[in-house]
C-alpha cells in the first residue's frame, strides 16, 4: 500500500514570533514520518496567513525555498479569522491534492507527537480524527468558565459536540470531499463534522503553554464564535423566547387576577408600586434579550443572503 499523502493546514495570524519553532518543529516530526514510511514523500504543510501585518508571509515564502520539506500557502488580503483560515486550507488543499489533511494552530500548543495516532486512525479507516484536550490548564480563568459555560448549553441545547474538542483534526480525503459542499459563510468547523455522522476517532492530547508569542484570540473574538455556532447549528434559542413569552402572559394573567381580587377585597398584598417597579425593568430587559437572540438569526442570513466571498487571496505559494 502507498503511504499517506499527508497535508498540514496551519492558520497563521501575526505569528512571526512563534513560525520559526514551529517550521523547525513540523519539519522535523514530518521528515521522521517520511523517513519511517508512515507517509508520503509528497507530503506537505500547508500555510494560511489570515491577513497577518507583521513577518509571517515572509518566513513562509523564504522557508519554502530553504527547508527539506515541501511548504505551501496561501496569503489572505486581511484578516478573515480563524474558521475561515482553515476553511481556506481545505478547499487549496483539496484542489492540489492528498490523501489526508490535518489542521494544528501554528503555536504547535497541541502534541504533535499525536500526529502518528491520528494517520494510524486514518489507516484503519477513520474519516475524522479529532484531539480532544486533556485539560484547559492552558487556558486563563475566564476563558475556562466561558468555556465550559459554552459547551454545556450547546449540548443542551441537542447540538452533540464532544467538550474540549479542538481544531487539532485530521480528515481524509473523503471527508474533504463532503466539506465542500458545505457552502455557508459562518462556518463552526466543530459543529459541522460533527454532524456528518462519518467514521470518528477521539484522540486525548495534552495543551502545551504557548511557546513565543501571545493568544490571537480576543474574548469578543471567542464570544462570537460561540455565538455563531449556536445560531448555525440549534433554533431551539428562537422556540426559547416563544416559551418566554407564554411564561410571562400566564405570569400577567394571574398578577392581573390577583390586583382584581385586591380590588374587590380592598385589601393591599404584594403588589405596590416597588412590586411594578422591579417588574417593569425585569421585563424590559427580557425583551431586549429576546430582541437580541432573534437579532443574531437575522444577522446571520443576512450574512448568508448576501454571499460575499469567505476571504480573499491575495498570493499564493
Ligand atoms: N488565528 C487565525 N486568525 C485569527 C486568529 C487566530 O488564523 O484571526 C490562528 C492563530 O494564528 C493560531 C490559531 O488560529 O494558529 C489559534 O490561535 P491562538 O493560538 O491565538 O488561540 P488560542 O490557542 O489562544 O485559543
Ligand atoms: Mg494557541
Amino acid at each position: 500500500m502507498e503511504s499517506t499523502k499527508l497535508a498540514v493546514v496551519i492558520p497563521c495570524y501575526n505569528e512571526q514570533e512563534v513560525l520559526p519553532y514551529t517550521l523547525d518543529t513540523l519539519e522535523q516530526v514530518i521528515l521522521r514520518l517520511i523517513a519511517e514510511k508512515k507517509i508520503s514523500e509528497e507530503s506537505y504543510l500547508f500555510f494560511v496567513d489570515d491577513g497577518s501585518r507583521d513577518n509571517s508571509w515572509e518566513i513562509i515564502t523564504t522557508a519554502s525555498q530553504i527547508r527539506k520539506i515541501n511548504i505551501k500557502g496561501v496569503k489572505f488580503t486581511t484578516n478573515y479569522g480563524n474558521q475561515s483560515a482553515i476553511l481556506a486550507g481545505l478547499n487549496e488543499v483539496r484542489k492540489r491534492g492528498a490523501d489526508a489533511v490535518l489542521t494544528i494552530d501554528a503555536d504547535l500548543q497541541q502534541d504533535v507527537n499525536k500526529i502518528e495516532e491520528f494517520v494510524k486512525y486514518y489507516e484503519e479507516g477513520c474519516d475524522i480524527v479529532a484531539g480532544v484536550r486533556n485539560d484547559r490548564k492552558t487556558d486563563g480563568f475566564i476563558k475556562k468558565i466561558f468555556s465550559s459555560f459554552f459547551y454545556t448549553f450547546i449540548n443542551w441545547l441537542g447540538v452533540r459536540i464532544k467538550p474540549n474538542h479542538s481544531e487539532y483534526r485530521l480528515i481524509s480525503k473523503k471527508t474533504l470531499g463532503i466539506i465542500g459542499y458545505y457552502t455557508e459563510r459562518n462556518i463552526f468547523l466543530r459543529g459541522l463534522f460533527h454532524e456528518l455522522g462519518l467514521k470518528t476517532k477521539y484522540v486525548n492530547f495534552d495543551v502545551k503553554p504557548r511557546e513565543h508569542g501571545q493568544s490571537k484570540f480576543s474574548f469578543m473574538s471567542l464570544f462570537a464564535l460561540a455565538m455563531s455556532g449556536i445560531v448555525a447549528f440549534s433554533t431551539y434559542p428562537l422556540r426559547l423566547v416563544f416559551f418566554i413569552g407564554i411564561s410571562i402572559s400566564m405570569i400577567s394573567f394571574i398578577v392581573a387576577a390577583l390586583i382584581f381580587f385586591e380590588q374587590i377585597l380592598k385589601v393591599n398584598l404584594i403588589f405596590d408600586i416597588t412590586f411594578f417597579k422591579i417588574w417593569i425593568t425585569f421585563i424590559s430587559g427580557l425583551q431586549i434579550l429576546c430582541i437580541g437572540i432573534i437579532g443574531e438569526y437575522i444577522g446571520q442570513i443576512l450574512t448568508e443572503v448576501k454571499g460575499r466571498p469567505q476571504y480573499i487571496i491575495a498570493e499564493e505559494l
